[in-house]
């Protein structure tokens, strides 16, 4: 693959427990050992845009000056994502407290941290302005999310996660070229229910492509003009499903970077999503391209 990506968002030390279920309010229930694993829905997928293969990728965000950063950059270098656009900040690294259920579900929680800082400086623009696609997520403040898209050259792309749910203002989605979100997002976003090709027809009228993706059973591609397409998921065994929507992200946009149709590129994203759930972990998780060709197929 060839093109420029840059990642615009979170970056997490994730604090991992296996549950045998969810606990219930004010309950509190014993888990396994704790795993502490890079993550953080940005530097998830930056790894996962770099590992995708050949795509340049740089990751805009920042850490603080922990242990936390240190296991991020280590995480994230050694993905081969580009690290001189990352701050550091007085603040902690941001820290997720997620909890696995024996059918590989997750409940996450979100210490922003450092997260709440991420900026576009001057040296970040320059770079955006010359990247090929912009992935951005909703972990860190929307006014540098817009700021970030608008540093894109004409004909750059724009790919929103808007993950986790929030409300967009008219300034973000006046940018956004492909919006990729989960079901609950798509609902919430669409402010109704419905089959997962409404919702994609309803997010239509305010973006011109969208991606839902849909779990085990793959993803709906939707773009104005033409019929919806299903891709579906390679069958697999699910062991942790953290992070199969931040592989999907970050292989789309370095597929779309790559030249790729935005059908071609979901294609490879679902079978780089099925593949990071059948291992642990968020970014330890992220296959090579070579895994994800290999499935693809
Ligand atoms: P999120 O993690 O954001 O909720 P999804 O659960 O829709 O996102 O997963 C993103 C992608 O990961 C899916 O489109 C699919 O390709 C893959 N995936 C997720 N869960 C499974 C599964 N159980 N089996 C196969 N692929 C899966």
């Amino acid at each position: 693959m060839t093109g420029t990506v840059v990642v615009v968002g979170s970056a997490n030390v994730d604090l991992v427990v296996d549950v045998p279920r969810h606990p219930g309010p004010g309950e509190t229930i014993l888990g396994g050992n704790l795993r502490r694993t890079p993550g953080g829905k940005g530097a998830n997928q930056a790894v996962a845009a770099a590992r995708a293969g050949g795509a340049d990728t740089w990751f805009l965000g920042a850490l603080g000056r922990d242990e936390a950063a240190d296991l991020l950059l280590a995480s994230l270098t050694g993905a081969g994502v580009h690290t001189d656009l990352v701050a550091r900040s007085a603040e902690a690294t941001g820290t997720a407290l997620i909890w696995v259920t024996d059918d590989g579900e997750n409940a996450i929680i979100v210490a922003p941290g450092a997260n709440s800082e991420v900026s576009v400086d001057a040296v970040a623009a320059r770079r955006l302005a010359v990247a090929d696609v912009v992935l951005a997520q909703l972990e860190i403040p929307l006014e540098t999310v817009v700021a970030a898209a608008r540093a894109r050259r004409d004909g750059a792309r724009l790919v929103l996660n808007a993950a986790p749910s929030r409300d967009l203002p008219a300034q973000l989605w006046a940018e956004v070229d492909i919006l990729v979100v989960n079901e609950h997002e798509a609902r919430d976003l669409a402010g109704r229910d419905g089959s997962p090709a409404q919702l994609a027809t309803a997010l239509l009228e305010r973006v011109p492509a969208v991606v839902v993706t849909l779990g085990g059973d793959g993803a709906l591609v939707a773009e104005r003009g033409s019929e919806h397409q299903s891709v579906t998921a390679p069958r697999v065994t699910a062991v942790d499903t953290t992070g199969a929507g931040d592989t999907f992200c970050g292989v789309l946009a370095a597929a779309l970077a790559d030249g790729a149709s935005l059908a071609g590129a979901a294609r490879l994203a679902a079978a780089a999503g099925a593949l990071a759930v059948t291992r642990p972990g968020a970014q330890d998780a992220v296959p090579t391209a070579t895994e994800t060709a290999h499935l693809a197929r």
